[in-house]
C-alpha cells in the first residue's frame, strides 16, 4: 500500500502552511499557548472573515460561486492542514457542508445567487429541519405540512432535535406538499426564513446544562414559492443527497481529534497513577489501535471517491458505525481512568466562547473530558442510529436481504 500524496500537492501544502502561519496568532497549536479573554473574543470575532478573506472556505466549491475549485487532492491537503494546526476551517456547519453543496448540486441558478455568498461569509446561519416526533430513522413518516397560497408555502408541524435553530436565519426543512402521494413521494426541500411569526423554538436542555438543539414549531409560517430546492415534490431525493454529505465527510482527518482526545485520556491517567493498571493499559492500547483503523478507513473512503468506485454509501456506514462505538468506549475508560474525580466539574465556563459549540454552564461547569463524555452518548443517534448504519452494513456490504417492511393494512 504507498500511502504518499502526489508531488505536485506539496506546493499547495506549503502554501497552506504559510498562510496559517502567517494569520494565526504567533504560538497557536504549540504547548503553553494561550489567550486572554479579549484576545479570543476579538480572535473569535474576526476569524471567518480572514478565512473568507483567503477563500479557504468550502474551496472545493467552483470559482463562478466563489470557491476556489480546488480538486479532491487540494481539499483533502487543505483540511490536513488546518487540523495539523488546529485552526477552525468552517463558517457555519449546517451552510458549509449540508444546504451549500445541495444548492450547488439541486438548486436553480437564484438559489445559487442568492444563498451561496451568504454561506460562504458566514452571513447567514443555517439549521436542518428533518427530524420529527414520529419521524426520525423512518423520515419519509414526516408529517409537518406546506401548502401553496398563491406563490408562497404556508408551513404547519413541528420538528424536532433542530440543532442551533435558536441562531439560524434559515431551516432546509422537509415537509408534505402532496399528502395524497406516496410515502416517499409528494415531499419537498425548503429553505424557509427562521426569524418570523409562526416559527417557535423551544430549546431542550441536556444533562450538562448545555440547550443546542430545540424543538421547532410552525405555525402558518410562509415562504417563497421559489424556495424550494430540486423541484416540487421532489424533496426524498434531495434529502437523500443531503444526508451523503453528512455521512461522508471525515476522510483522513477525521481521526485527529480523537487522537488529541486520548493523549489527554493518557495524561490524565499518568498524573493519577492509573497507567501502571495493566488492565488500564491494555484498554489504551486497543482506543489507540481503534483510533488507527479510523485513520486507514479515511485512507479507503478518500481511494474510494479517487478511483471512483463509489462504495461511499457502505463504507460512510461502516466508518459512522465504527467510530461512534469507539469514541463511547473511550470516554467510558476516561471516566474509569479519572475514578471518583470524574464527578467533580473541573471545566472553566467560557461566556465569551462562540456560542454554537459551547458546553455545559456557568454553573455546571463541565471539564473538556466530561463534556466529550456527554456528547459521545449522542453520536451513535444523529446522523442515522448505529443500528441503521449496521442495516445498511447488512444490505450493501454483506449482501443480506433486505430488512422486511412491516406488512400493509389488510394484507
Ligand atoms: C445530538 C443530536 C443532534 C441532532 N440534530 C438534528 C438536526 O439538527 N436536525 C434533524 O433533523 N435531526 C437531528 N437529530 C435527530 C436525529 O437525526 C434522529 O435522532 C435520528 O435520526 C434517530 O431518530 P429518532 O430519534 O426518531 O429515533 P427512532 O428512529 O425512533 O429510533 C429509536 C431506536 O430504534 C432503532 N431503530 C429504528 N428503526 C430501526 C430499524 N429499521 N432497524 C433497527 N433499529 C431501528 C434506532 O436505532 C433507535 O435505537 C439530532 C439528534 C441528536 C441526538
Amino acid at each position: 500500500m504507498d500511502l504518499s500524496y502526489p508531488p505536485e500537492t506539496e506546493p499547495f501544502r506549503k502554501e497552506i502552511r504559510a498562510w496559517l502561519a502567517d494569520h494565526l496568532p504567533e504560538g497557536w497549536g504549540t504547548p503553553g499557548f494561550s489567550m486572554t479573554r479579549e484576545e479570543r473574543k476579538a480572535f473569535n470575532a474576526s476569524w471567518t472573515e480572514t478565512l473568507f478573506a483567503g477563500g479557504w472556505i468550502c474551496a472545493s466549491w467552483p470559482k463562478e460561486y466563489g470557491g476556489k475549485g480546488l480538486s479532491l487532492m487540494e481539499s483533502v491537503v487543505l483540511n490536513e492542514e488546518f487540523a495539523r494546526a488546529q485552526a477552525p476551517l468552517r463558517a457555519d456547519f449546517f451552510g458549509d457542508t449540508l444546504v451549500g453543496p445541495t444548492i450547488l448540486q439541486w438548486g436553480t441558478e437564484e438559489q445559487k445567487q442568492h444563498f451561496i455568498p451568504g454561506i460562504l461569509n458566514g452571513t447567514i446561519s443555517w439549521c436542518q429541519g428533518f427530524s420529527e416526533p414520529d419521524a426520525g430513522s423512518d423520515l419519509a413518516s414526516l408529517k409537518t405540512r406546506a401548502e401553496l397560497d398563491g406563490d408562497e408555502w404556508v408551513i404547519n408541524g413541528q420538528k424536532v432535535w433542530t440543532t442551533q435553530a435558536q441562531f439560524a436565519d434559515y431551516i432546509f426543512l422537509l415537509a408534505r406538499t402532496d399528502p395524497d402521494a406516496p410515502k416517499h413521494a409528494g415531499i419537498s426541500y425548503l429553505l424557509v426564513p427562521m426569524k418570523q411569526p409562526g416559527v417557535e423554538v423551544r430549546p431542550i436542555e441536556q444533562v450538562d446544562g448545555s440547550a443546542d438543539f430545540n424543538e421547532v414549531f410552525f405555525t402558518n409560517v410562509r415562504c417563497p414559492r421559489a424556495n424550494v430546492v430540486g423541484g416540487e415534490h421532489n424533496g426524498w431525493k434531495v434529502a437523500m443527497t443531503t444526508l451523503g454529505f453528512e455521512r461522508g465527510s471525515s476522510a483522513t482527518t477525521g481521526h485527529r481529534r480523537f487522537l488529541r482526545e486520548l493523549d489527554q485520556i493518557i495524561a490524565a491517567a499518568r498524573a493519577n497513577g492509573r497507567v501502571e493498571d495493566p488492565l488500564i493499559r491494555q484498554r489504551l492500547a486497543t482506543a489507540w489501535s481503534k483510533v488507527k483503523i479510523m485513520e486507514i478507513n479515511g485512507y479507503r473512503s478518500l481511494t474510494d471517491s479517487l478511483n471512483g468506485t463509489h462504495h461511499t454509501a457502505a463504507l460512510g456506514a461502516c466508518n459512522k458505525m465504527f467510530w461512534t462505538e469507539t469514541h463511547q468506549q473511550t470516554m467510558e475508560l476516561a471516566l474509569d481512568i479519572l475514578g471518583m474525580d470524574a464527578q467533580v466539574l473541573t471545566g472553566s465556563f467560557d461566556p465569551d466562547a462562540d456560542e454554537r459549540v459551547q458546553r455545559g454552564r456557568d454553573d455546571y461547569p463541565v471539564s473538556d473530558l466530561q463534556a466529550s463524555f456527554f456528547f459521545s452518548r449522542s453520536e451513535t443517534i444523529w446522523g442515522g442510529t448505529a443500528e441503521i448504519q449496521r442495516n445498511i452494513v447488512g444490505e450493501r456490504v454483506l449482501g443480506l436481504p433486505k430488512e422486511p417492511k412491516p406488512a400493509a393494512a389488510g394484507a
